[in-house]
């Protein structure tokens, strides 16, 4: 695309150094361009744009024709203003249909327009005049649909249009301008503006309905804007033409090249953005030694999004995993798998979402989700639900961290069903197992947030309680141990006991100090069974 963007530009220079004043070239260049622009962009599907081009083209060819048989263009020539008129109509139709922005750097380009005004009031006119002020209206109507150029990603096609537009306009001004000072002289070499104007038109029209912003259409943008001084700065033009046509290339030339250096720092900003949100997914992943709530993970991939999309404040797994950050009216939906994710916005998006961005969020979740799940089962025992002693090593050292933090003690407690043998073997394994499972439940309910409750052996229960000391901590299991009697499991006649040993009670020294506490709490749990069971005994 480069070199062709190139070629283009060295013949528009060309042609604006080394104008052809030949009268074939004004007679017939012009309809011919037009009308393939606009038959190009009809077969591109731009319907207004091509529908304006190919009127256009038609008014020209009459205008050729009648010039040719020597018409003047008077009343009885009208018919052949009936195509600008409708091509004039189609761009305003055209123009009316692009989204813009309120005018900020495009109103340098109002003296353009005030020139126009200005022309209207110059000698008689005759149909002319309603040309020009109809070439004002959308002068003025293209302002803000320009000014999106200057958004943070550059534009390339529309300013090729834009400029098309420009050149056409120039081109029109010039001629009347001429007209009234006294008669068009032929062979002019503004004739030049018009074919080229139609052309970057039609290519800028497509290259945008195709979403490309390719290099060399900015290029040729350029290219297109240097020929406006070029022209019409050759003899005869009268001074202000020469003056606004000097003005409107210089700003035309700037104002690219401003959008244009804008354009270039926003996309390395932008490759800036994404390098961190790849990183911030990367680093998503559970630590080895410790466990990644799901909550967590969303608010991890939360951040990530808000790398790239500030305005996101929500995010949430739908079927299973709940909300993190606030749910807001404005959705964009995650694809996760068949599962329903949501990402919320404070506001409405302004721009597109980058592309790509969604569906690498969305993988990314369901991985690190898959992940947390099967830590979590790695962790815990599937019969009640309580952490196994792989579990209990992943959670000891935050249990730790935080009694060190606060320099809160922590009671250790070690739990044993009492003739549990028994029970399996009058009423078979199930009925063990549900015995199990009800006292694994009754553990969960009596425990808080930060304790632990671990099925340290088949039938052996290990609970570390976080600001406890020996008082508390007897107070706890004596629930237990009340709950536990009024459980009944069928078809267990009786009512079932435990044991336990309870030794801590202060701020643990370290790791170490906490293993020695669960082996005196288990010697502890041994003296109540040997005491005749169905007792606390303190280490
Ligand atoms: P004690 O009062 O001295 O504790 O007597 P006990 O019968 O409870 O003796 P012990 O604590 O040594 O019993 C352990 C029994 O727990 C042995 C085993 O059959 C049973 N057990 C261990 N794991 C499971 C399990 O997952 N399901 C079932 N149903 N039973 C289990
Ligand atoms: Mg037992
Ligand atoms: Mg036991």
């Amino acid at each position: 695309m480069v070199p062709y963007g190139l070629g283009l530009l060295a013949l528009l220079l060309f042609l604006g150094l080394f104008p052809p004043t030949a009268p074939w070239s004004e007679r017939f260049l012009t309809p011919l361009v037009a009308l393939g622009a606009g038959g190009y962009l009809l077969w591109r599907r731009a319907f207004p744009w091509g529908l304006g081009l190919l009127f256009w083209g038609l008014g020209d060819l009459g205008w050729t024709l009648g010039d040719l048989f020597a018409r003047e263009r008077s009343l009885g020539a009208l018919a052949f203003e009936f195509p600008y008129i409708f091509g004039y109509g189609a761009f305003t139709w055209a123009i009316l249909q692009v989204p813009g922005h309120p005018p900020r750097l495009t109103l340098l380009l109002l003296p353009v327009g005030a020139f126009g005004l200005a022309t209207l009031w110059q000698g008689d006119l005759g149909v002319d005049r309603l040309y020009t002020a109809w070439d004002t209206g959308l002068l003025l109507l293209l302002l803000p649909r320009l000014e999106p150029i200057f958004q943070k990603r550059f534009l390339g096609s529309r300013a090729l249009w834009g400029v098309g537009f420009l050149l056409v306009f120039m081109a029109d001004l010039t001629y009347t301008y001429l007209e009234a000072q006294g008669g068009y002289p032929t062979g002019h070499p503004v004739h030049l503006l018009w074919p080229l104007g139609y052309l970057l038109l039609a290519l800028g029209v497509a290259a945008e309905n195709q979403g490309s912003a390719s290099f060399s259409t900015q290029v040729v943008a350029l290219g297109g804007v240097f020929l406006l001084p070029a022209t019409l700065l050759a003899e005869p033009t009268p001074w202000p033409i020469r003056i606004l046509s000097l003005y409107a290339g210089l700003m035309g030339a700037l104002g690219l090249l401003y959008a244009q250096h804008r354009g270039w720092r926003h996309t390395e900003e932008e490759r800036l953005r994404w390098t961190r949100f790849l990183e911030e997914l990367a680093r998503l992943s559970p630590r080895v030694t410790q466990t990644l709530s799901p909550e967590a993970a969303l608010l991890g991939a939360l951040g990530a999004a808000q790398v790239l999309l500030p305005q996101a404040v929500g995010l949430e797994v739908r079927s299973r995993r709940g909300l993190v950050g606030a749910r807001t009216p404005h959705i964009l939906p995650v694809p996760l798998n068949g599962d329903a994710a949501y990402l919320y916005l404070r506001e409405p998006l302004k721009e597109n979402i980058p592309p790509g961005f969604l569906s690498l969020l969305g993988e990314r979740l369901r991985q690190v989700l898959k992940q947390v799940e099967w830590g979590t089962l790695a962790l815990t025992d599937p019969l009640t639900g309580l952490l196994n002693r792989r579990g209990l090593e992943a959670e000891l050292p935050k249990l730790l961290a935080l009694s060190g933090r606060y320099q809160a003690p922590v009671s250790v407690v070690m739990l044993d069903i009492d003739r549990f043998k028994r029970v399996n073997d009058t009423f078979g394994h199930p009925v063990g197992d549900e015995v199990l499972k009800r006292l694994g439940r009754i553990l969960q309910a009596s425990v808080r947030r930060e304790d632990l409750a671990v099925r340290y052996g088949g039938e052996e229960f290990l609970l570390l309680l976080y600001g406890a000391n020996r008082q508390a901590a007897k107070e706890v299991v004596e629930r237990i141990r009340a709950r536990f009697r009024t459980e009944r499991v069928e078809p267990i006649p009786y009512a079932l006991t435990l044991s336990a040993g309870i030794a801590g009670g202060e701020v643990p020294a370290g790791d170490g100090q906490l293993e020695e506490w669960i082996l005196k709490a288990d010697y502890a749990l041994l003296r109540a069974k040997e005491a005749g069971r169905d007792r606390v005994t303190l280490a």
